[in-house]
């Protein structure tokens, strides 16, 4: 049974090394881009950016 859990983030550049224990995986960087979301490739969690709260990068 697959769930794809979204995940809520403030900044475009996220990193996801899965939920941990057997759902984990190795520890992955992700960048949106251009768009507002991203699906990690492993685990299939959508990381949808936060409204326009977007942090400079610092
Ligand atoms: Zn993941």
């Amino acid at each position: 049974m697959e769930f794809s859990e979204t995940v809520k983030v403030t900044t475009k550049a996220v990193s996801c090394s899965g939920s941990g224990g057997i759902l984990g995986h190795p520890k992955v960087y992700l960048n949106m881009g251009e768009k507002t979301s991203i699906e990690c490739p492993y685990c299939s969690r959508k990381f949808t950016l936060k409204k326009q709260l977007v942090k400079k990068a610092s």
